[in-house]
């Protein structure tokens, strides 16, 4: 008498099996999600380049101008005109 039948050990194996090739699937079915959604990442980053122009400066830091209060870009701000504006004109 064995302490387990052929059917059970076939089972068990074929259980293991099932088990890891679940996990492989889910696995894939991961990277493969993960990688459309970096492609459509980059592809909408790709189509705001492309067509926005001036879309990409709006994540420029802004600053205040202490003179006449108008809010302009930190890098290559331009005189708005008054004497006391600290920016080149
Ligand atoms: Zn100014």
């Amino acid at each position: 008498m064995f302490g387990f039948s052929i059917q059970k050990l076939l089972f068990t194996v074929a259980a293991i099996f099932a088990v890891w090739y679940g996990f492989k699937w889910v696995g894939r079915m991961k990277e493969v999600r993960d990688r459309e959604a970096r492609d459509r990442l980059r592809r909408q980053a790709g189509n705001a380049g492309s067509s926005g122009g001036g879309v990409s400066g709006a994540a420029e830091e802004m600053v205040e101008c202490p003179a006449c209060g108008a809010f302009v870009a930190a890098t290559g701000a331009k005189s708005c005109g008054k004497a006391e504006c600290p920016y080149p004109g």
